[in-house]
């Protein structure tokens, strides 16, 4: 895998090496899409950690973490994103829960495969039972490789808004480190107050070698607010082959945006600290959500709430009509030069973002449902 000008990693053939044996176009979950099988519609429950501390360090409810927690303790092995020492996502294995915590938390960026289908395929072969969370077209990707089912197997995938490459950014954190003249040793998009677990509105966290935690808003969370704006994702999750109502994985989590949209639902303080969706695609997914049931607050609800204000879901994310000069810029400017000429915050987002700021966000919870 090899990153191209735009940052992301893509496949390249060494064709001294290659024998032409035509095995990664047999593969290719994108050409063979006809090949797998999607789920019939899943059941739909929100819910959320009872455990307040484990649910703090979660980017929704930690559904996430509850069903990786339930496959360790059956000695199962759990795969997940965590970043390198260079912040680049990779899939890494978890077979213990403190290993589990570098998984835990979004990061909205390519994840890099290196060689984890081989190893998956080499425990679930040995009879173990692996867990495996990614993004849709990743759970489709190991999927096709494999190239039949294993009942040891669980995948879960996430709603996806599409994932940008790498290398932009590597090139957000290296105008971060030259700007607090500090290395970069992990980065929180959404991070929740430690007080008391709320969600931090309009804000990411660096967390810098000297300095410490450090909040990063408005103009500074320029790569959060270019990836809102679609300015930059792959050029594939505009055309995404795995999004829909009916997935490939047995499971699929998100965050719950339109709960209480379609049906009352006025728990404002959980709200405030992170509800997760979850969606029971297979048998499978069924059977392990009834083993999560002590370890989770949770209330069913309908697919269709699920898919209210999270597009994402059933709906590829629209391509911003400035993506293709932000590429034609990308190379040739500096971050900062790149934030004044495409990241500026209109004036309704600056008051937008200052409201929240300023708001408690079960205030601005509560003012939501009275607009409503
Ligand atoms: C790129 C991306 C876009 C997303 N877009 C949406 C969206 O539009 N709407 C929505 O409701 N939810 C979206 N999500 C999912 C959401 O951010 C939460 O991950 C989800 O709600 C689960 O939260 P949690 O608290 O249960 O788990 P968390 O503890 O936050 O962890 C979730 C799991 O996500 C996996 N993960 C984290 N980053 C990546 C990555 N880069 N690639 C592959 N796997 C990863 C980890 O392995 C972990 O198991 C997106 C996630 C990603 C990675």
């Amino acid at each position: 895998m090899a990153e191209n000008e735009r940052g992301e990693l893509h496949p390249v053939i060494n064709s001294d090496l290659c024998i032409g044996c035509g095995l990664c176009e047999k593969k290719c979950p994108e050409l063979n899409n006809d090949k797998l099988i999607r789920n019939p519609l899943p059941d739909v429950y929100c819910c959320w950690l009872k455990d307040s501390n484990a649910r703090k360090n979660s980017t929704s409810g930690g559904v996430g973490y509850a069903i990786a927690c339930a496959i360790i303790e059956k000695g199962g092995h759990v795969w997940g994103a965590a970043y390198s020492k260079n912040l680049e996502p990779q899939y890494i294995e978890a077979n213990t829960l403190d290993e589990l915590s570098p998984i835990q938390k979004t990061k909205y960026v390519q994840c890099a495969l290196n060689d984890s289908f081989k190893r998956i395929k080499s425990e679930l072969d040995s009879g173990e039972l692996v867990l495996f969370t990614g993004t849709g077209c990743h759970v489709k990707g190991l999927k096709s490789y494999l190239g039949r089912p294993y009942e040891n197997l669980i995948t879960v995938d996430l709603v996806c808004h599409g994932v940008p490459g790498q290398g932009i950014f590597r090139k957000y954190i290296e105008f971060l480190e030259t700007r607090y003249n500090d290395k970069i040793l992990s980065f929180d998009f959404r991070p929740k107050r430690v007080s008391d677990g709320q969600e931090m509105a309009y804000c990411s966290i660096a967390n810098f070698k000297k300095i410490g935690t450090t909040k990063i808003e408005q103009f500074e969370n320029s790569y959060f607010w270019g990836f809102q704006h679609n300015l930059f994702l792959r050029e594939c999750c505009h055309n995404c082959q795995s999004n829909g109502r009916e997935r490939y994985a047995d499971i699929t989590i998100a965050d719950f945006w339109g709960l209480g949209k379609l049906k009352p639902f006025k728990k404002w303080e959980e709200r405030t600290l992170g509800i997760s969706m979850i969606s029971l695609n297979s048998e499978k997914g069924k059977r392990l959500f009834n083993t999560l049931s002590d370890k989770l607050e949770y209330e069913q609800r309908s697919i269709e709430e699920a898919c209210c204000r999270n597009e994402s879901y059933i709906q590829s994310s629209p391509k911003s009509p400035r993506s293709n000069h932000f590429f034609e810029d990308y190379k040739e400017l500096t971050w900062e030069q790149l934030s004044i000429k495409y990241f500026t915050p209109s004036l309704r987002e600056r008051v937008v973002f200052y409201l929240h700021k300023y708001t408690p966000p079960i205030v601005s919870h509560m003012l939501k449902h009275w607009r409503k």
